[in-house]
Parts: C-alpha cells; structure tokens; sequence
C-alpha cells in the first residue's frame, strides 16, 4: 500500500503513545482555555467567570472555559446578525465552496481533534473519536455540496401573471449540542445552517466544549468573520439566553427530552421553529427466525460500547424470541468481557469512560434500581472495573439486566450509559406493544429473515429510525429524527436543510398592467 504523505502524517501520528497524545490534547485545552470563538478569532469572553473541565478518565482537570452569561450572548449574536446579510447574499454554491475548505482544513486537523475530544468526552480515540471526526468531515462536505438545492418552485397562473417561491434563509442560528459526540453533532448542526445563508452561534455543552471550540477556530481561517461563533456556558444560562435572544431566528437543538421541552416554551414566546433531536429508550427485537450470530453482534452494536452507551439511538431494551433467547444472550455475555476498557487514548482501548461522576452516580442509581426488584438479575457488569492508572476515573462495565417488570423506571428512562434490559418473549403482538408502550420513539430495529414479518414491523413501529437486520449510525444523507417525545424535524439530509433552515417565500408578479 502507498501512503500519501497525509498518511504519513496520521501514522506518525497515531504511532505516539497515549501518553504523548494525552499530554498534547492537554496543552491544546489549556491554550483554548478562557475563550470563545466570535469575530473571527479565539478571544476572551465579555465574563471573567468560568467552568472546570475534567477528563472523565482521571477526574483531573484539564481547563475552563468562560460562563457566558446575557452579555457575551448578546454581543456575539449581534456579530452574527451583522455577517448575516452579506453572508446569505452570497451565491449558494460559493457558500458551499467556503464550507468545503473548511472541510478539508477539518480533515487535516482531524487527528488532533480526534484526540482533543477522547480526552474530554472520554470517548475512545480508536472505537470512536477517530471515526467521528471522519464523520463530521464527510457531513460537513455533503452539505456544502448542496447549494444547488435551494431552490423554490414555479406556480401555474393565469397569462401574464408569475408566480413562485424562494427560499429564504432564517437569520442567526442558535445551535445547542451535548457531549456525547460533539465533533458529529457540530457538523450536523452548522453544516445545513450555514450553506442555507445563515449564520451560527452554537453552545457545546459544558463537559466538552474544548474540540467544539477548535473547530469553530479552524473555520474562522476560511469562512467570513461572525459567520460561525461559538460560546460556551450553561444550558440555564448561556442556552437559555440564546434560545430567548430576539435576533435568533431558528434554534437547533441535540439533548434530552427534558430540556428540549424547556427550549420549545422558550422558542414559542417568539414564535421561532426548533429541531430538537432528544433522547431515546430503542427496542432491539430478535424474530425466533433471525441469525444468531448476526443478532448477537448485532445487539453489542446496538450497546454503543464505542460511546459507553451514551448515545441516543443505542439498542436499550432487547426483546429475544424464547426459541433463541439462551444462544443469542448466552453469545452476547460470552463477547462482553472482550471489549477492552481503559484509557480513551490508548489506541487498543475500545470502551473508554462515563462523560461525568453524575452520570456514573445515574447509570449506578439505576442498576442499583434493578438490584432491588424482586426477580431481575444482572447478567453481567453492574460494576466499575479497575483500570490500571486511571483509578479515579469514570469506568463502568456493560451491564445486562434480566426479568424486570416493564413499569420497572429502568425499563422506561433513558438512562445513557452502559445498561440495557433484556426480555424473552413469545408473543409479536406482545412484543410489539411493549415497544411502542413509550414516550419516546428514536430508533427501533428487526432482525428476522421474514420479509412480510419485516415489514410489518416498519408499518407498526413508532420510530424515527427503523432498521432490519442490522445496526448501524447515522450518517450524511441518511435522514435522521425521532418521533413522539424523541424529537421534532430532521437533520442529515437536503430536505431537512430546505424544510428547517430556509423559509419559503410566496412571489405573485402581475406583468398584465405593466407599460406596453
Ligand atoms: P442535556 O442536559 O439536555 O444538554 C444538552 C445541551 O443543552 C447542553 O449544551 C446543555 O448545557 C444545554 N442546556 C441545558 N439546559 C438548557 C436550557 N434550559 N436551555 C438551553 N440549553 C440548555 O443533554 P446531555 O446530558 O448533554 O446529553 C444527553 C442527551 O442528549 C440524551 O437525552 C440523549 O438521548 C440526547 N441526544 C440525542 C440525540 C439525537 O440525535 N436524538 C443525539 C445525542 C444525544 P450544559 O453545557 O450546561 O450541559
């Protein structure tokens, strides 16, 4: 094999040990430190507060970042409203051709970001980061391409009469992300908002905000300065005064089901749409008829272990036909213990650690829940292991629970982490019902060889998500979004740009009195 000498570079790169990633990603979250992204530059915020960052894997802190409160969001908002006219006048396919540099300056940083992200989220570098930072490129890229798109349609009318709609774009976007997976969720938000003609102010959430700031700091290399800013913050506070702030005129938001409710009252005081993509609690539904092996890789796929389970459209609730369930859940325990969990930047680690000791102490409650219900047992993991040099951080092993009720709280919550309920049925209109028995309705999967049974269940599920014989992620143009309490509108695809990003504007033009 040939390796180009960006290659090169990666492979010098990833040759480093973790210790010498780590100590890098360290010095580039102290030199983040104290700023935000807004004028086309990294500089201090307005506030001398500030928030303490930890990697989850040692408890140790590795930076601050300013507490913005209704001051800097103002200041930076008005920034972005001043780069929005000029910005959205700009030809569509020029924006894109500016978003496409940006992507390939990503692409050459994305080792480096990669690394910054492991550190703080937590994530591993080789099972997720690494991956996801590939990820954002490609979403940032498929959008930048699609300038072309935006456009609006001709009307019929009577001779002498035009009529047609433009598609508008919206004005400053205020852009809310979690941790789970920032570099991702960074390029599914600004991608559509800006190749739309708007532009951005995006919050990342407070535990992982370092490589969202260095993103925003690459793109101010190429894009028109105020087009993309970035503050950090807390929800109630930061979030919440951009989600208010009179100028924004769209908010897109990633999180809970909780918060994002919070956010649709405070957009409706203004009258502003909202994309919420929220949480999710995803049924895994084993057919007696299914693969064993592909349903049981298919079931550690639906875990997430890559992201500890944090993830929204992780497979929690796994329903195995009885005919079945002992080969498949017996496969599964069997594989668990084989996924290695250590520290995120070590390139053999697959499972790194929980993004806070509060989520520790959540995913804990929760197991500690089920140790408590007459009936259920833990399959496997309901513990922290001990990982060697990294004793402080924030490990959990992959925990099964069997035999809960299904009114049982762990059952029902999303509980974000490494846990997921295993039931054995034998009744599908049974199972079915349990699956749909939800608020929440992200992802749901099959696997089963019975095409007519398949199809059935993509009739009859109450999911955004549905997938058969396989678990994978989302990706560019692969439209994504929950239904019900999961969420509302859709990211990743050119509708989701043209619908939630733009507005249509209605042109009726009457040439019949116009001057011979
Ligand atoms: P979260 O607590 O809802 O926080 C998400 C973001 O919202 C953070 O930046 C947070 O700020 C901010 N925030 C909190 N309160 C706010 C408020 N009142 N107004 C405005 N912003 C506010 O969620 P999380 O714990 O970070 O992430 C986990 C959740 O995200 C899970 O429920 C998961 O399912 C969901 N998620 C959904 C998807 C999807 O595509 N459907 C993808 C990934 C994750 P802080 O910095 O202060 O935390």
């Amino acid at each position: 094999m040939t390796i180009s000498p960006e290659t090169a570079v990666h492979e010098v790169r990833r040759g480093r040990s973790s210790q010498e990633r780590t100590a890098a990603a360290c010095g580039e979250a102290r030199r983040l430190s104290g700023r935000i992204v807004a004028n086309g530059t990294l500089r201090a915020a307005l506030t001398d507060r500030t928030i303490e960052v930890e990697n989850p894997a040692t408890g140790a802190g590795i930076g601050a970042v300013p507490r913005c409160g209704r001051e800097d969001v103002d200041a930076v908002v008005s920034l972005a409203h001043t780069a929005w006219r000029a910005w959205s006048r700009r030809p569509a396919r020029e924006r894109g051709a500016l978003l496409m540099r940006a992507a390939d300056r990503l692409e050459e940083e994305s080792e480096a970001l990669a690394c910054l992200s492991a550190l703080e989220t937590g994530n591993a570098l080789a099972t997720q980061a690494r991956g996801e930072a590939a990820t954002m490129v490609d979403i940032l890229r498929f959008f930048a391409g699609l300038g072309g798109e935006l456009k609006g349609q001709t009307v019929p009318a009577a001779p002498g009469v035009f009529q047609y709609t433009r598609r508008e774009s919206m004005g400053v976007v205020g852009a809310i992300i979690p941790w789970n997976a920032p570099l991702m969720q960074t390029a599914s938000k600004i991608g559509p908002a800006l190749m739309a003609g708007n532009t951005v102010l995006l919050k990342p959430a407070e535990q992982a905000p370092f490589a969202v700031l260095r993103i925003f700091e690459i793109l101010q290399e190429v894009l028109p300065e105020g087009v993309a800013n970035c503050l950090t913050g807390l929800g109630e506070e930061a979030g919440r005064f951009l989600v208010e702030h009179p100028l924004v005129r769209k908010i897109t938001f990633t999180g809970s089901t909780g918060v994002g409710a919070e956010i649709l009252r405070g957009a409706a005081g203004k009258i502003v749409p909202v994309t919420a993509e929220l949480g999710g609690k995803n049924p895994n539904i084993v057919m007696p008829d299914a693969d064993p092996r592909r349903a049981a890789d298919g079931i550690l796929r639906g875990l997430r272990l890559q992201r500890q389970g944090q993830s929204c459209s992780a497979g929690t609730r796994i329903y195995i036909h009885d005919d079945i369930y002992d080969t498949v859940i017996d496969r599964v325990i069997e594989a668990i213990p084989a996924f290695r969990i250590g520290d995120p930047l070590d390139e053999r680690t697959q499972v790194g650690a929980i993004i806070s000791r509060e989520q520790l102490a959540r995913i804990e409650r929760y197991v500690g829940l089920a140790r408590d219900t007459a009936g259920a047992s833990i399959l496997c993991g309901g513990k922290r292991p001990v990982v060697q040099g990294f004793e402080n951080g924030n490990f959990y092993t992959t925990t099964l629970i069997e035999g809960l009720p299904v009114s049982s709280e762990v059952c029902r919550d999303e509980i974000f982490g490494p846990v997921a309920t295993v039931a054995r049925w034998h009744d599908f209109e049974e199972v079915l019902a349990e699956a749909n028995d939800t608020n929440f309705g992200l992802a749901a999967v099959i696997w089963t060889q019975n095409l007519a049974r398949a199809l059935d269940f993509v009739d009859r599920i109450e999911a955004g998500f549905v997938q058969v014989n396989q678990f994978s992620v989302a990706e560019a143009n692969i439209e994504y979004g929950g239904a019900k309490m999961s969420g509302m509108g859709r990211e990743l695809s050119v509708e989701s740009m043209v619908q939630h990003f733009t507005w249509s504007k209605t042109v009726l033009i009457n040439g019949n009195g116009a001057e011979e």
